[in-house]
């Protein structure tokens, strides 16, 4: 686990070069092991597809996964020195617990961490693999140094990882930080939890497809009634295509997307105060303009001396910042010591 008041982005001291750490990562896109030195480089890899696979074929799977990522860096699994799992969905971090998967069965209460430890003798420690992508982004990413960030998650669901004075912020229930579930509008759509008006009904890629669609059913445009027909084209990257292309109903539903991230952000800096934002998912990967026009409306809306202090940038780590954030929680947990 992460020590209380350790601070992220510091120097690594306690780990010598020659130190390797395995990064875990399960997730909507399946299993995936990164076999990571301590600057976070990957040196092999080895990942599964099932997302859907029960947690019982999971610890299987990881462990197939584990033996191929050491063998493609060349190392024997013997030698790792700590793991960390970047787990989607909510976790007890302190007790190795996975609590929930909306994907997969078997995961409530599961006691990933003690099974992964039992079957390879190595310290793990689990998180959330947005604070885990958070933590990645603080040691080698957009956030490099930095001991107060947000990561936002703009994927299938819409997350954040919240880091303040270089500890994670989880709350009692380990939901702080499940941006996707803020109020943006009290009447608007239903939320995958079932709540009116979330952010995560307005941002998340799925939400972005749906509100398309039902704006084309709206306006009746030929053009972009095509796009919808074509349900292989359809994506969030065609949508805002489509947007930059001419006005319309691609067009409208990103000007909305941006302002309902324009105001979630700011309402979140304001809180806050982070010194950097960084968005990540395939949805902030989408539209090229995206951040910088979310970045925009943040400035705009939110508090003048917060906004002057925080800086708004897209991941470096991109697709990898889930299995680096493992990798890095893994480092990070043998520096402290507290495993
Ligand atoms: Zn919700």
């Amino acid at each position: 686990m992460v020590a209380q008041g350790e601070g992220a982005g510091e120097l690594m001291s306690g780990i010598s070069e020659s130190d390797v750490f395995i990064g875990i990562e399960i997730s909507g896109r399946g299993q995936r092991v990164a076999v990571g030195d301590q600057y976070g480089t990957i040196l092999g890899q080895a990942h599964a597809i099932d997302s859907s696979a029960p947690a019982t074929t999971v610890v299987d799977t990881v462990e197939g996964l584990i033996d191929e990522a050491c063998h493609r860096a060349g190392i024997d699994v013997a030698s790792v020195s700590a793991t960390g799992i970047a787990f989607g969905g909510p976790v007890d971090a302190d007790r190795g617990l996975t609590l929930l998967s909306h994907r997969a069965s078997g995961f409530e209460n599961f006691p990933l961490v003690h099974l992964i430890e039992e079957r390879f003798n190595i310290p793990t420690v689990i998180e959330n693999d947005a604070r885990a992508a958070a933590l990645g982004e603080s040691m080698y990413g957009s956030a490099r140094g930095s001991r107060d960030l947000v990561y936002i998650h703009l994927g299938t669901g819409v997350g954040a990882g919240i880091i303040v004075d270089g500890q994670f912020v989880r709350g009692p229930s380990g939901t702080a930080g499940e941006i996707g579930h803020m109020v943006i509008n009290a009447d608007g759509p239903v939320c995958s939890c079932g709540k009116p008006g979330h952010l995560e009904a307005y941002a998340a890629g799925p939400s972005i497809v749906s509100r398309f669609r039902q704006a084309v059913r709206a306006a009746g445009s030929s053009d972009d009634d095509q796009l919808v027909e074509n349900e292989r084209t359809l994506t969030v990257r065609s949508i805002f295509n489509e947007a930059e292309r001419s006005e319309g109903p691609a067009r409208e539903v990103v000007n909305e997307t941006v302002q309902v991230l324009g105001i979630a952000v700011a309402n979140l800096i304001t809180v806050l105060s982070p010194g950097v934002v960084v968005f990540g998912g395939y949805v902030s990967e989408a539209g090229a303009v995206l951040v910088d026009r979310v970045s925009a409306r943040v400035r705009q809306y939110s508090y003048p001396a917060t906004a002057r202090r925080v800086r708004i940038t897209r991941s470096y780590l991109g697709p990898d910042a889930n299995v680096i954030g493992a990798v890095a929680l893994a480092v990070r947990s043998h520096k402290d010591g507290t495993l």
